[in-house]
């Protein structure tokens, strides 16, 4: 039996951050891993989908720039030459993390852990003991329950591709089926977004999603909207998509699947730890990330609350803060949240929907300014994607509770503006910054 103050499981975003942050307060700890270090985002996630979004937004500007005088086009892209440039990336990624963990004496146990009881964590013949167990497990992408599922692929296997599909429907319409079809159409496939209702990105602001589709559309995606996926076909032309009204979509030579993740916690034995998880199978905490049970600790994507990378590190570091750094009421605040869909064109959000800030605060209190205009880079391109942004205000101070943007440049807008609304600032002082010009964000500052 080997004795720790630490257990982590999992060795991805929120695991390493929580077991670093300990061992750096002098713990000793034991991260295990079962797959490649860095978890989902680093090796089927953020990393490897921001570098696909780099290409395609390179094939953007590639078709743009003849409106720009230069005489080039696209012309061919090697998905497979770029899919091994990026395998490479991410091992010299796997690698950085291992020697990080060495650095701080953090011990890295590999294989699949199960809990034995509330202190005691199995790792095939190895017995690891502690007094704080931390569940970082992640989760992984949903496959319908539907015939011929498996016939089509999930983000996991998006970053299997050795080529580029030419025909390919995305099912699902959450960040990461809109963040794939984009990537796809803007690399040159024939994309068919196929969404159950008629909107998408439905947990951010409104007009979010249906810029995006509009936008999507003009970019030559087509959308299948009220398509509920019934059975997946193969047939000799290809895939066939059969839903519930009777249309056969496709044929395709992919379809993925974007329709939600579920926790990893399967095989984690919780019950005997005595851990429970809520109605969708998520582990439940409260504002101290703390389980049903005392010493046991969940955070990051497998609690189900806004699953993101920083989200899971910070949980994790704020964790190993209160646990052995000292600081009792260390804990993460989950409002204020900002993040971006890494679309063509990008969002940016934080804080609340105008929906939410109406239902919270009453439609009376609230004030919304919004503007829409095409950024000057698109003056001189043939598409014309405009962008919409929008403030939410609520009182008669009007305090800044929503900043929602869709247009060139809103990823690397939105974490200034996020400062802003996290420290209350109100309309009055958006209009008192003096805007930078020419830029899409002076629009921010410069509404009425
Ligand atoms: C396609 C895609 C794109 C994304 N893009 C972004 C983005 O742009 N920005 C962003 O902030 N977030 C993004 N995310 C989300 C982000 O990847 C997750 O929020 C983040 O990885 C969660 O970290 P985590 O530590 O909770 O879990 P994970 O990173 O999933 O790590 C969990 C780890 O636990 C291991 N594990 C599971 N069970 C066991 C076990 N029993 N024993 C041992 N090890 C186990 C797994 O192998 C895994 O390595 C994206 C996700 C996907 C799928």
């Amino acid at each position: 039996m080997s004795e720790f103050d630490l257990i982590v499981i999992g060795g991805g975003s929120g695991g390493l951050a929580a077991g670093q942050r300990a061992a750096e307060y002098g713990a000793r700890v034991a991260v295990v891993e079962s797959h490649r270090l860095g978890g989902t985002c680093v090796n089927v996630g953020c990393v490897p989908k921001k570098v696909m979004w780099y290409a395609a937004d390179l094939a953007e500007g590639l078709r743009d720039a003849p409106g720009y005088g230069f005489g080039v086009s696209a012309g061919g892209h090697d998905w497979s030459q770029l899919k091994e440039k990026r395998d490479a990336y991410i091992l010299r990624l796997n690698g950085i993390y291992e020697t990080n963990l060495a650095k701080r004496g953090v011990t890295l146990v590999r294989g699949r852990a199960r809990f034995l009881d509330r202190r005691t964590v199995a790792v095939g013949d190895a017995r690891l003991t502690a007094a704080h167990i931390v569940i970082a497990t992640g989760g992984q992408p949903v496959v319908p329950g539907i015939a011929g599922s498996e016939f089509g692929i999930t983000s996991d296997g998006f970053f299997e591709l050795t080529e580029q599909p030419r025909r390919v429907a995305v099912v699902g319409s959450g960040y990461i089926a809109v963040e794939l079809a984009g990537i796809f159409a803007a690399l040159g496939s024939e994309v068919s977004l196929v969404l159950r209702t008629g909107a998408a990105l439905k947990q951010f602001d409104a007009m979010l999603g249906e810029s995006m589709l509009k936008i999507l559309g003009e970019e030559g995606v087509r959308i299948d909207t009220h398509a509920v996926p019934e059975k997946l076909a193969r047939t000799a032309q290809g895939l066939r998509l059969g839903v519930r009204d009777g249309r056969q979509l496709g044929p395709f030579d992919r379809v993925l699947w974007a329709i939600g993740r579920a926790s990893a916690v399967s095989d984690l034995c919780l019950t005997r730890a005595g851990v429970e998880c809520d109605a969708d199978g998520f582990i439940a905490t409260d504002k101290y990330q703390v389980t049903s049970t005392a010493g046991v600790y969940a955070i990051g994507d497998v609690t189900g609350r806004a699953q993101l990378t920083p989200v899971a590190i910070a949980a994790g570091r704020r964790l190993s803060d209160r646990l052995f750094g000292g600081k009792a009421d260390r804990h993460l605040d989950y409002h204020n949240i900002p993040t971006v869909v890494f679309g063509h064109p990008p969002i940016g959000t934080v804080g609340l929907t105008e929906r939410t800030a109406r239902e919270d605060y009453g439609d009376g209190n609230v004030t919304v300014f919004k503007s829409s205009f095409l950024p000057m880079y698109h003056q001189f391109t043939s598409r014309k994607p405009r962008c919409d942004m929008k403030l939410v205000t609520v009182g008669p101070e009007q305090r800044v509770v929503g900043v929602h943007v869709i247009g060139p440049g809103a990823d690397e807008m939105m974490q200034g503006f996020a400062v802003a609304v996290r420290m209350g600032a109100t309309k009055a002082d958006f209009d008192d910054t003096v805007a930078i010009h020419p830029t899409a964000a002076e629009e921010l500052v410069t509404m009425r």
